[in-house]
Parts: C-alpha cells; structure tokens; sequence
C-alpha cells in the first residue's frame, strides 16, 4: 500500500511527484515507457512553464534549451515576423522529460503500464503490467493517452511531430497554417528543428501538406530533410476540453487528463507542470480530489477557452492573426496565462 500512486511521468505526474516527495510524502510514479523519450509537441514554453520549472529545480539552460526571440507566420504568399511579447524557449521532451523523470528520484519506477484503477476500501487498488499496486491516493497524469475506464471525448484532431535537418529558422517560431489545421517549427536540439502540426485528419505527406500551407513553409522546409524515419503521431486530441472537475474521493485528475489547452495558441506544459504542483499542494493540505479538481477547473476556464479562440483565428484567418499579432500579442500572452 503506497500512500500516493501518480499515473504517468509526463511533466505534469513528474511535478506532482517530485513536490510530494520534497514534502516527505510516500509517492510511486508509474511510467510505462524504460527510458525517456520523445513525445508529440511543439516543444516551446515560456515563464510559466520556466517559472514552474525553477520551482523543480529543473535549469532548462543547462539541458539546452534555445531561446526563442520572433514569432513568424506564414498566410498564402505572405508572411509576418512579430517580436514575441515574453521569454520563450525549445527544448527536445525528451531531454526535459529525462531531466523531470531523474528529479522524481527512487519514486520512478519505469516500465510500468497501469492498465486500469478501481476503488476499494478507501483506497484505489491498480491493476499494472508489473501485478497490483493499492495506494490512498491516484494522481491520474497519463496525458495524451486515456486510462481505460476514465475515458475523454472523442476528437478528431490528431498530433504529429518530426525532427528536421536543414531548417534555416533560427531563433524564431514559426506558425503555418496548412489544410486541415496548422503547425509549429522552431529549433530544436544539436542545430536540428522541430516541426510539430496538429491536424484534423492524416495527411498523406506531412512535409508536402506544410508546404504547401504558404510561401514561408515552402521556404523554411524547402530542403528539410527528416532525422525520424516517420513522424510520430498521436491521434484524438480532445482540443478545448476541460474536465467537469468532479470525481471519485481520492483521485485527482492534472495535465492533459484535466484539460487540453490548443496547441500553439497555449501552453500545454505550462499547464501540466503548475496542475501538478497545484494537486500536490492540495494533497498536502489535506483538500479532497472534487476540491482541487473544481478549483483547478476554475483556474485554467479563461487560458484554455481565450487559446480555442486564438487557434480558431489562426485556422480560419490566418491574415488577421498575423496583423493582430505584434499589437494584441502581449494581451493576449498575459491573458492566456494562469
Ligand atoms: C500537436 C501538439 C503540439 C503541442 N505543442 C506544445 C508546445 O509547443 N508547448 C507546450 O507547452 N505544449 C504543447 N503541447 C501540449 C503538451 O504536449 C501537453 O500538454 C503536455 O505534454 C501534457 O503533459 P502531461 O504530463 O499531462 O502528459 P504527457 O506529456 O502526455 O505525459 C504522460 C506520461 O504518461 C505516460 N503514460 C501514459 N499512459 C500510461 C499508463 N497507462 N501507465 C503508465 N504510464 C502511462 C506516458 O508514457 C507519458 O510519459 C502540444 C500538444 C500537441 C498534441
């Protein structure tokens, strides 16, 4: 019997985790995959996510990451640069889950695949690939991927990222819009980018669909050349939804498996690492998982509802994004924040 069982060390079980363990508290993180690895992304965060990062003692710098200074975006022929109205930065996941994951300490254990949770006398008991763990308390972090029984709406939208060689981006991010949805490329690790799109059905080419999207993605990807045999992909992404924040006693829902902010338009990580912290510090106080979970519904309404916005403007009028960007942008950053 652990006193805390975290599903998933994503950035979000990872922060609940490590605040727990600091506190003295008895916490097992569970991880399915052995050894840290890449995750579908954009890979870009800004203070929030930096701020919340300082507060795990995670230095981002010293893992490499790249700031970031422009903001571009391609519409049709046209093109925008814009200066980004606050500090940003890439760092490849799976350097930053690595660096989340190794701070966790003894608590990790790797190779664990929870395949499902039931409540029992007070506690939960978790059926896993490595046989059975029981625990007062369920932290529910597995992100992206459901756990059977605690289902999210279907989406039609899906995720999917590759790492490039030969992109001329520099210290910029770059919005593209293309059929179907929109993307994000920016530098990435050892003088590579990532190009991370989220969109409403496979496309048959990836880098072709981009390309396609404007003059500035048929540039910045005219001699990209892929460093993954394919892209990975994630499919499903509830967009916009927000967990109604009630639940079962002793189970509390952070990151991905609370809410699912828009991709590009707001920070997914952000959000996961401060939802972990928040659950650790109502676990701390004593606060019941339908307290923290209305509270932390509250808090993340404005961000994930203003970021749907923006991702819409994006898609439909990417012309009027571009032209409200250098004006409305720092608004607009500050009030997608938590
Ligand atoms: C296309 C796209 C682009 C994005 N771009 C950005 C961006 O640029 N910036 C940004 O801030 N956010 C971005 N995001 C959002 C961001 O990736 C997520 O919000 C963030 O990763 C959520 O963190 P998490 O810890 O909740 O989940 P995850 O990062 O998904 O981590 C979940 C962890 O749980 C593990 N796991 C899953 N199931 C189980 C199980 N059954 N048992 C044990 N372990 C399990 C997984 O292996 C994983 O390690 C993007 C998302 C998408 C889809």
């Amino acid at each position: 019997m652990a006193e805390i069982a975290v599903i998933g060390a994503g950035p979000a079980g990872c922060a609940a985790a490590i605040a727990l363990r600091r506190a003295g508290r008895e916490v097992v993180l569970l991880e399915r995959s052995a050894a840290p690895r890449e995750s579908v992304c954009g890979e870009f965060f800004g203070p929030d996510a930096a701020a919340a990062l300082a507060t795990l003692g995670i230095d981002p710098a010293a893992l490499g990451a790249i700031p970031l200074r422009h903001l571009r975006i391609g519409h049709g022929a046209r093109e925008s640069t814009a200066a980004l109205p606050f500090d940003a930065w890439g760092l490849a996941r799976r350097r930053l889950d690595g660096a989340l994951q190794s701070a966790a300490g003894p608590a990790l254990r790797r190779g664990v695949t929870v395949l499902g949770a039931q409540a029992e006398g007070g506690g939960w008991r978790l059926r896993t690939s490595a046989g059975e763990v029981s625990a007062r308390r369920v932290v529910l972090a597995t992100g992206k991927h459901a756990l059977r029984g605690f289902p999210r709406p279907a989406s039609p939208w899906m995720g999917l990222k590759l790492h490039l060689a030969d992109v001329p981006i520099e210290a910029a991010v770059a919005l593209l819009p293309c059929a179907g949805g929109y993307a994000g490329l920016q530098p990435s690790e050892a003088g590579g980018a990532n190009l991370c799109a989220a969109l409403r059905q496979a496309p048959g080419d990836l880098l072709a669909t981009i390309r396609a999207g404007s003059a500035l993605a048929a540039r910045l990807l005219r001699d990209a050349r892929p460093l993954w045999a394919r892209p990975l992909a994630v499919a499903g992404v509830p967009y916009g939804w927000r967990h109604a924040g009630e639940g079962p006693p002793g189970f509390y829902r952070i990151g991905d498996q609370a809410a699912v902010i828009p991709s590009f338009t707001g920070e997914g990580m952000a959000l996961a690492l401060q939802s972990g912290l928040a659950a650790a510090e109502a676990i701390l106080a004593g606060r019941e998982a339908a307290e923290f979970g209305a509270a932390w519904r509250r808090r993340h309404a404005r961000p994930v509802l203003l970021a749907g916005l923006g991702a819409r403007v994006l898609q439909g009028w990417p012309a009027g994004f571009a032209a409200a960007a250098p004006l409305l942008g720092p608004a607009f950053a500050r009030a997608t924040r938590l």
